[in-house]
């Protein structure tokens, strides 16, 4: 199947061909038939699976960007839990935006950094891709009204929820107009996200998406005992001898990043670490030079383990396990996608065995564990 027979308009049908997207991946073919028809829509799907183009082609389709809209009257909200995700999305509609023929403006919105710059972008954006607490500020200073809004996008609304946005989203709500339509993505249906979709969706076309068998397949999962005093020198013991690039370590703490990503650095693999301690900048700096290989180890807390779309990393380190299993299954999500094949390397210490059960119990695979005791660590 192509993605001719969905309804999309010549221009994107052109621009997907020329963005080497050849094929509408599974929640594409259902969801955009959908939008473009102006159902409402909650999409049960993780990232990986294409949501993101899921969206925004039919709403880029739908735009009546001839009808000129008033200034700072934004056409199409999409709210996310991240300042990456919002810069991810926001480039996705920029890519398929500079196709159409009328001008369409789109804009990313965060907080953590200054707000004057968003203040003066915001003229004549159609599309406004936000996180929910600075989009509340820049409302209550005037300078955007959601007044005038078509459709709305919740992405991730699982995650915005988790992240504690519940009382900004529902501020956001009652700004909006009665009439628009509505899209919710979560990669899970939690008691929450139902109740979002009960208040927010009109007749809903209900899309799941089921993670396939194949993408948990591709992911090669293994585990080291290790004692937790010898974790930094497996890791690099790990990294060197098998000539590892573009390494993700998870750790729980932005302490532990900036400790993890020195000695590494010390002992001469290029290491950097990013967490919601460092500026924005840096953060999107730090993200941009590991996708493009630049950097080989990124250190990172649970900020980084959802919706952050990196193609093709081949290995996830968790240099300490995720509290929950949901987290460890984001995690190891970031490899093993799009076909390409990727390692997850679990560090397993006495006291994390009981956890580590539970969590191969919860996802029913059992990973197999390798007794590091006996690996000659000297000197790494
Ligand atoms: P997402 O789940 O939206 O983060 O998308 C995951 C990745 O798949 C992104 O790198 C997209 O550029 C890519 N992608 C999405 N749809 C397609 C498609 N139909 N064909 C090829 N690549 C795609």
């Amino acid at each position: 199947m192509s993605f001719t027979s969905l309804g999309l308009s010549q221009v994107l049908l052109k621009a997907l061909a020329d963005e080497n997207y050849s094929q509408p991946y599974p929640i594409q073919k259902e969801t955009i038939p959908a939008i473009l028809r102006n159902k409402d829509v909650l999409g049960i799907a993780k990232t990986g699976s294409g949501k993101t183009a899921s969206y925004v082609l039919p709403i880029l389709n739908n735009l009546k960007s001839n009808t000129p809209h008033k200034n700072r009257h934004i056409k199409v909200l999409v709210l996310v839990p991240t300042r990456e995700l919002a810069s991810q999305v926001e480039e996705v509609f920029s890519t398929f935006a500079e196709t159409l023929p009328d001008r369409v403006k789109t804009l990313a919105i965060f907080g953590g950094v200054s707000i004057n710059p968003q203040m003066m972008a915001m003229n004549g954006v159609s599309i406004l891709v936000a996180t929910p607490g600075r989009l509340i500020e820049l409302e209550e200073s005037n300078a955007v009204s959601l007044s005038d809004i078509d459709t709305l996008v919740l992405d991730e609304a699982d995650k915005m929820l988790n992240l504690g946005f519940k009382y900004e989203m529902d501020r956001i709500f009652a700004l909006l107009p009665k009439k628009r339509q509505n899209l919710l993505f979560s990669a899970t249906l939690s008691k929450e996200v139902e109740n979002i979709k009960e208040l927010l969706l009109n007749k809903p076309e209900v899309i799941k998406i089921e993670s396939k068998e194949e993408e948990t397949e591709l992911i090669d999962q293994l585990a080291y005992a290790v004692e937790d005093s010898r974790k930094g020198p497996l890791l690099r013991y790990l990294i060197k001898k098998n000539n590892l690039k573009q390494v993700l370590v998870f750790v729980s703490s932005a302490f532990k990043a900036d400790g993890v990503a020195n000695k590494l650095c010390r002992n001469g693999i290029h290491a950097v670490s990013t967490h919601g301690k460092k500026s924005m900048n840096s953060r999107s700096e730090s993200l941009r030079r590991f996708k493009t290989g630049k950097i080989r180890v990124l250190v990172t807390t649970d900020l980084l383990a959802r919706g952050i779309d990196i193609e093709f990393l081949p290995y996830v380190v968790n240099y300490e396990l995720p509290r929950s299993p949901k987290d460890y299954v984001h995690r190891i999500g970031r490899t093993g996608r799009a076909e390409s094949p990727g390692e997850a390397i679990s560090f397993i210490t006495p006291d994390d065995e009981h956890h580590f059960k539970v969590i191969q119990k919860k996802m029913k695979k059992e990973i197999k564990m390798v007794d590091s005791s006996d690996f000659d660590l000297q000197g790494y």
